[in-house]
């Protein structure tokens, strides 16, 4: 068995944020600031240390940011206003809405009313078809980061079989559409699928999107395929963390100082038979970001008829 690979999220995301700045500057010598929106509604802890990331990172870039934080008790009507203004105003390229909202407010309907060209998490049904018929559009970040993770990496998607686990509209069903668009065998798997084992072992590139800690086991994996782990899981329990992490002083580490650890999707175990992994953390979640900081440049450009540079 060969040692596999491991693929560097943190190190890709530094890349694609250092072409994102140069963009950046280069759009501003013609007179163009690309500008970001970010509405974050109440005070729901995780939602505060996101937003905030997004914000620090715009400014490392050079991007305008423009936090909004209306409270928790406003209503469906005055986020339409507020998103109204927004898909108004010449400095703001990209809207983001942080969710999750307050249960009283309709996330649809607004997720609908911010303008496509200016939907910078690509979860708008018309950037969803811009997706899906292969036109110029703004794609969800998180599987966008899938796919530059393997472009950068040099790992062949055309003709490969690549399996999918899970099918939400923000990472499952998207990610699946991107590995087609290159080309690649693509089956999606979800809660129903039968004798799951059987399709992820003929995977070649198996990408777990599922929410359950480590749920890939190392009899489910194809040996020498590439593991693209999208899983962000808080593990609280001592047993789960010694079964997971049998050999890792840093994550025991960790854990007596925070009392708990991240585990991704693919038990950590699998690894060992792959080719390649995005390791939890530092592979898919470091994209995320970035990918928001390309997107937003690409609305930029998008919304001036300029040329994105899309490969
Ligand atoms: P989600 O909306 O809850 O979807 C989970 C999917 O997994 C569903 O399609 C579900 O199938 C499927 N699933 C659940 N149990 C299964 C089982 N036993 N066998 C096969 N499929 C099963 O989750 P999500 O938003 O896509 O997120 C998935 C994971 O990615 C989470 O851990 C999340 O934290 C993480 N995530 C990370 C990032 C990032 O890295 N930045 C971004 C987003 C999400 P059904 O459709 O049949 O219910």
């Amino acid at each position: 068995m060969t040692t596999p690979r491991i693929l560097d999220g943190i190190a890709i995301a530094g890349q694609i944020k250092t072409e994102v700045a140069a963009e950046v500057e280069a759009l501003k010598a013609q007179g163009i600031a690309p500008g970001l929106a970010v509405i974050l509604v109440g005070e729901v802890p995780a939602s505060q240390i996101y937003v905030r990331s997004k914000v620090k990172t715009c400014g490392e870039l050079g991007i305008f940011s423009e936090m909004i934080t209306p409270p928790e008790s406003i209503t469906t009507d005055e986020m339409l206003d507020l998103v109204d203004d927004l898909n108004e105003r010449d400095d703001i390229d990209g809207i983001l809405i942080q969710l999750p909202l307050p249960r009283h407010v309709n996330t649809k309907l607004l997720l609908e009313a911010v303008n496509p060209d200016k939907d910078v998490d690509g979860f708008h049904p018309i950037n969803v078809g811009r997706l899906q018929s292969g036109q110029p559009g703004l794609a969800p970040c998180t599987p966008a980061g899938i796919m530059e993770i393997l472009r950068r990496s040099d790992i062949p998607v055309a003709g490969q079989n690549a399996v999918v686990i899970g099918r939400s509209d923000i990472v499952g069903k998207p990610a699946a559409m991107m590995l087609l668009n290159s080309s690649a065998t693509v089956t999606i798997c979800h809660s129903k699928t039968r004798d799951l084992a059987k399709v992820t072992r003929e995977a070649d590139i198996l990408v777990a999107a599922i929410g359950r800690a480590g749920f890939v086991t190392p009899g489910m994996v194809k040996p020498g395929s590439t593991l693209i782990d999208v899983g962000i899981n808080r593990i609280t329990d001592p047993i789960e963390v010694e079964k997971f992490f049998p050999n890792e002083p840093d994550r025991a580490a960790t854990f007596a100082k925070r009392g708990s650890v991240v585990v991704g999707d693919i038990d950590p175990a699998a690894f060992a038979h792959s080719g390649a992994y995005t390791p939890v953390p530092g592979g898919v979640g470091a994209l995320t970001i970035a990918m928001l900081m390309h997107n937003t440049v690409t609305a930029a450009k998008l919304r001036r008829g300029l040329a994105t540079g899309k490969k």
